[in-house]
């Protein structure tokens, strides 16, 4: 029995070596689903494809730096500082990451395709990932030894149930009004400050969040996503009281 409990945690240590060696991830595939889902986007399904296209090496250069923004001065967002990280979507030469852009250069991408007549659904499919991890504190804040260690746990916070809690996400939901990209700029920045803001109480406190806190932070999201549905013109399928 002591080998057995030996070996478990052996094995528990090299497990979160591994996965604390891994670089950021965001929230996991059931999580970014339902925030989706949440949000009225008809193509929740495909919210976690990006994590998806991110795993392939060749792609990751181009991908990853999507996904966050490390903010390592510490700096309170404001819609200058996104419009900013624009110009920076897709290039992989930028170590502090353009998560901010990445929301605009996707609402681009997806006009210039909807203009051009082809199918132009997935890069929608990456905002509403974009969007979510807008929410995650520690794709806000400074990739430090805080955030390498405890950033998987932090991800999967209610990643077990998540899936049959969609109304927790719902219940909070806000209206949000965004007639161009001013209003879109400044909305992301204040999604971006509340992660900021819970990403250095959580550092404070030496702590993971709560599932309150994640539910909190998924329904921003989701709310700012239902707000881009109707900006780029999609009838997203949720009600927001
Ligand atoms: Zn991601």
């Amino acid at each position: 029995m002591r080998t057995l409990s030996r070996n478990i945690a052996s094995l528990s240590a090299v497990l979160s070596l591994t996965l604390s060696s891994l670089p950021a991830l965001a929230w996991h595939d059931k999580t970014h689903l339902s925030v989706a889902e949440a949000a009225g986007f008809d193509l929740w399904y495909s919210a976690a494809a990006p994590d998806v296209a991110k795993s392939k090496s060749e792609f990751r250069p181009i991908e990853e730096k999507n996904h966050y923004f490390n903010n390592n001065a510490g700096k309170e967002v404001d819609a200058a500082m996104v419009m900013s990280q624009v110009e920076r979507y897709n290039k992989p030469e930028d170590g502090e990451g353009h998560l901010y852009g990445a929301i605009i250069g996707a609402i681009r991408a997806y006009k210039a395709e909807q203009n051009s007549g082809k199918y132009a659904e997935y890069p929608l499919a990456f905002c509403a990932h974009y969007v979510a991890d807008l929410s995650m504190p520690l794709h806000n804040t400074a990739y430090d030894d805080f955030n390498k260690n405890r950033h998987s746990i932090n991800d999967g916070i209610v990643e077990g149930s998540v899936r049959n809690n969609l109304g927790s996400i719902q219940r909070n939901m806000e209206d949000i009004t965004i007639l161009n990209e001013a209003d879109l700029a400044r909305e992301i920045a204040k999604v971006a400050n509340t992660a900021r803001k819970l990403g250095n109480q959580i550092r404070e406190e030496q702590r993971d969040m709560t599932q309150n806190e994640v539910y909190t932070q998924l329904s921003r999201s989701a709310s700012l996503l239902h707000a881009v549905l109707k900006y780029v013109g999609k009838t997203p399928a949720s009600p927001v009281s």
